[in-house]
């Protein structure tokens, strides 16, 4: 194995042909890719993009900053994966292309610094905390309203990154075990994520209230890590395997099922066994279960009340969530546990909403464009609430109603679940 790459597919050029052989040619995935309906052009489908690799790998084709940007410019959104009759595996080739590419790329000194500063500070979770208090002492200090009024931000480019930020809540210690409310039914493992960790710390908190309501303790583990998934993708394989090897000793209890809130990180667990060269991968990936999902799965206890709310809600469903997982419908379940909840699913095509993890900070007008149509779906319907079951989805999406008369509320679908059984609760 290839000592700086801990991957399962080996990382050269060889390894790259044998998977773009396997393409055909036949397009069958052009209607489904983003990149390719926002420019109409060869190189933006999953097809061109193949052929780059391909022309690349075998040196018919410089890696200059023209064909590097069509790489670039893919989301990862694995809308081609799922549709591919030859099973082309993309999100291999993609990452394998990337992390094979990176070392001999040379990047502009700011690119450079950016892409050091988010790559870093993912995989660091006391840096991720620091920086979670002072962007809360930035919000409520008023420094936030003077800097935007300044015009700083966009001389520095900041100001499309600082508006996709919620106002970040207090972020109180953990306790290891949280308990279950009643009789323990069983025991279950919290993936709490980095970014969600301190930017979405409400809907961590409501999984644990919904969890131990329905007889679950709910374990967090003080150790683990960030997925890795941003590094994997940003061809960064190293540090996302190292990362995955100090969740696979996090998570160690092999009989206790791993329950992630966000699709982009349940998505990279579930990989573990594929791109994580370690012989506790494959077990672990099979221990971890969407939330959504999870709830579906299990039974709720006969006494659980739940408060009828008189709303509408689209529900936006992520590729993640859709593509690599394949629950796209168990967001839609878990709220049909609310009476009266009157749930849409959110038109704008099937489209990736043009987050896709650091495209919507590499990309910002791209991503804005792809957001669009979701965003005139919720005003569309006339939505109380956007209900996504991915942290940077919510954060892409919110911002582009922040500010409308009216808005729907971005939430997890977990959320309006948590407060509906408290409502719910003898004298809730
Ligand atoms: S659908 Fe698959 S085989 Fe057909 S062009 Fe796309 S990647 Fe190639
Ligand atoms: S992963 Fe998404 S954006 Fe990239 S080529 Fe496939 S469909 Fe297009």
């Amino acid at each position: 194995m290839n000592a700086e790459y801990d991957h399962r597919v080996p990382l050269d050029e060889r390894a790259l042909l044998r998977m773009t052989d396997r393409c055909v040619q036949c397009g069958l995935c052009a209607p489904a890719c983003p990149t390719y309906a926002l420019s109409r052009e060869e190189a933006e489908s999953p097809r061109g993009r193949i052929a780059v690799i391909q022309g690349i790998a075998c040196g018919e084709l410089a890696p200059d900053a023209h064909a590097l940007a069509h790489l670039d410019r893919c989301l990862e959104c694995l809308a081609c994966e799922d549709v591919c009759p030859s099973r082309v595996p993309f999100a291999t080739l993609m990452d394998a292309a990337r992390a094979l590419l990176e070392r001999s790329r040379h990047r502009p000194l700011r690119e450079r610094v950016l892409r050091a500063a988010l790559l870093d500070g993912v995989a660091r979770p006391a840096a991720l905390r620091l920086a979670g208090r002072a962007l809360r002492l930035y919000q409520r200090s008023g420094l936030r309203t003077a800097l935007r009024r300044s015009g700083i931000l966009r001389g520095l480019g900041l100001d499309a990154p600082e508006a996709l930020l919620p106002d970040v809540a207090p972020l109180r210690r953990w306790h290891g075990r949280i308990p279950a409310q009643g009789p323990r039914r069983g025991t279950v493992a919290l993936f709490t994520g980095c970014i969600a960790a301190v930017l979405d710390r409400p809907t961590l908190e409501a999984a644990v209230r919904v969890l131990t309501r329905l007889g679950f303790e709910v374990h967090i583990p003080s150790d683990q890590a960030c997925c890795g998934a941003l590094h994997q993708h940003e061809g960064a394989p190293r540090t996302a395997a190292r990362l995955a090897r100090r969740n696979l000793a996090a998570f160690a209890d092999p009989e206790v099922p791993i329950v992630t809130l966000a699709s982009g990180c349940g998505a990279h667990l579930a990989r573990y066994g594929t791109v994580c060269a370690d012989d506790r991968a494959a077990a672990f990936a099979a221990r971890v279960r969407d939330i959504h999902a999870f709830l579906v799965e299990v039974p709720w206890p006969q006494d659980v009340g739940v408060a009828p709310l008189a709303a509408r809600v689209a529900v936006h469903v992520p590729c993640t969530l859709a593509n690599v997982l394949h629950q796209a419908d168990a967001p839609r379940r878990v709220l049909s546990r609310i009476p009266g909840l009157e749930i849409l699913p959110l038109g704008g095509g099937t489209h990736c909403c043009g987050a896709a993890g650091a495209y919507v900070l590499h990309h910002p007008d791209e991503a804005r464009r792809l957001r669009e149509p979701k965003v005139a779906a919720v005003r569309a319907l006339r939505a109380d609430y956007l209900a996504t079951a991915n942290i940077g989805c919510a954060l892409h999406l919110a911002a582009g109603l922040r500010g409308e008369r009216g808005a729907a509320e971005v939430v997890h679908p977990v959320v309006l679940l948590d407060r509906q059984l408290a409502a719910g609760a003898p004298g809730g």
